[in-house]
């Protein structure tokens, strides 16, 4: 569950956590497009980012609930997870398909922050939405392979010790279905940087550290394969209701803050005598907004709990992101319109969070593709592609 009321005494961790990191921290981040890296740090320290791994590598061994949690309130007070919360999820590929090498060679370094597990190159530029065509392939050769192609969107890459890349290692034309033959590998950024790999930033309208990767014959380890070759997309796909549940949960804090604000400015300021609160053309769209945003936590609640009660949640993680990320940006906007010109000034931080929180319409998966799937696989409409 997400709501407010579950995990309380990570909440009030989290919150204490946050306090440290005021809006004019990331203020001053945002301006400069800088990495928040104390903050990091600090939730590092805390554990707060290895709360999925298991007690027997080095994490708290809690559930998907617990990390939407601590997420959830980071959005709350203010500040934003996504300079980090990669790291939650993207270590589930190695966790559940991962060799217990692996294992036992990466996630208890991951948990103590030792290595950062940060970034995660899926998307490509030629291929969109459209992952079966991604291009980026690794070529055996001996007890390496060979990687060459590009990635864009790779966010944290420069702030991150290790990558999990979804790649090509027969090439679509040639597998049996075009989700075959795609494999993932756990690439050592220390190394490649420098040895093929170049990293070239991508400034957004937001403060989000995103990047372009180019490959050039860029050498990882077999031994770095993770699960059977071929089998990847599979790997990546059981990853990503996590991811979606878990960004939900950023966006039912993100909600949660926009209107806690509205409804704290719509009481102290007073136009015409009276607070603009009073004013039902104020205080409905702020009521509107908590009643869908309780209506999306509802829902994340929902997708988390058959999470982590290992039950399919394809469909549920899916609508929960929808949800959770419209009702956030319908927040976001009142949340504006109660602030009337404040509204847009740097120092009340809603014109940053506005900003931020409009990301999760369109990634880790735009809204279009939630309803193409809730339309052919749950209502059985013709497929579209
Ligand atoms: C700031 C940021 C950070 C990101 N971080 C990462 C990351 O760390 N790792 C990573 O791998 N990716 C990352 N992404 C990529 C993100 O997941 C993609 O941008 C997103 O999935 C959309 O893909 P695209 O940009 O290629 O859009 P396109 O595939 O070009 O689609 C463009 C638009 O057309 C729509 N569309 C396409 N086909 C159809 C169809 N058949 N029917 C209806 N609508 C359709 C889409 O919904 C979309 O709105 C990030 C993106 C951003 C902006």
């Amino acid at each position: 569950m997400t709501s407010d009321d579950t995990h309380q005494d990570i909440r009030d961790a989290v919150r204490r956590l946050c306090a440290r990191f005021p809006g004019s921290y990331w203020q001053t981040l945002d301006r400069e497009r800088a990495y928040p890296a104390e903050f990091v740090k600090a939730l590092t320290d805390e554990g707060w980012l290895s709360v999925l791994i298991p007690e027997a590598y080095g994490g708290a061994g809690l559930p998907l609930t617990a990390a939407a949690a601590v997420l959830e309130e980071i959005h709350r007070s203010g500040g934003n997870g996504a300079a980090c919360h990669a790291q939650m999820y993207t270590m589930g590929v190695v966790l559940r398909h991962g060799s217990e090498a692996q294992k036992q060679a990466w996630l208890p370094r991951i948990a103590s922050g030792e290595i950062r597990l940060q970034a995660f190159g899926v998307t490509e530029p030629s291929s969109g939405v459209d992952t079966t065509r991604i291009t980026t392939f690794a070529r055996r050769d001996g007890d390496r392979y060979v990687v060459n192609g590009q990635k864009i969107w790779t966010s944290r890459a420069e702030h991150s010790d290790l990558m999990v890349l979804l790649c090509r290692t027969t090439p679509r034309e040639e597998s049996t279905r075009p989700s075959d033959g795609m494999s993932v590998l756990l690439v050592d950024m220390r190394q490649a940087k420098g040895a093929g790999l170049t990293i070239r930033p991508i400034r957004t309208m937001l403060n989000h550290a995103t990047t372009e990767l180019f490959f050039d014959d860029v050498e990882v380890p077999v031994a770095n394969l993770v699960g059977e070759e071929g089998k990847g997309f599979r790997y990546i796909l059981d990853g990503m209701n996590a991811e979606r549940i878990l960004i939900a949960a950023e966006c039912i804090g993100d909600g949660r803050f926009f209107i806690e604000r509205a409804s704290a400015y719509a009481k102290a300021r007073e136009v015409f005598g009276r607070p603009i609160g009073q004013n039902q053309g104020v205080q409905f769209p702020i009521a509107r907004a908590h009643v869908q945003l309780e209506a999306a936590a509802g829902m994340v609640a929902r997708a988390a709990a058959l999470y982590d009660s290992a039950q399919p949640c394809g469909t549920e993680a899916n609508m929960a992101k929808l949800l959770a990320s419209e009702a956030s940006w319908f927040a976001a906007d009142m949340c504006i319109h109660t602030h009337g010109g404040f509204g847009f000034a740097e120092e009340y931080d809603i014109e940053r969070k506005f900003r931020e929180t409009r990301l999760y319409q369109t990634a880790p998966i735009p809204t279009n593709l939630i309803l193409s799937h809730v339309a052919t696989h749950v209502l059985g409409l013709p497929k579209s592609f």
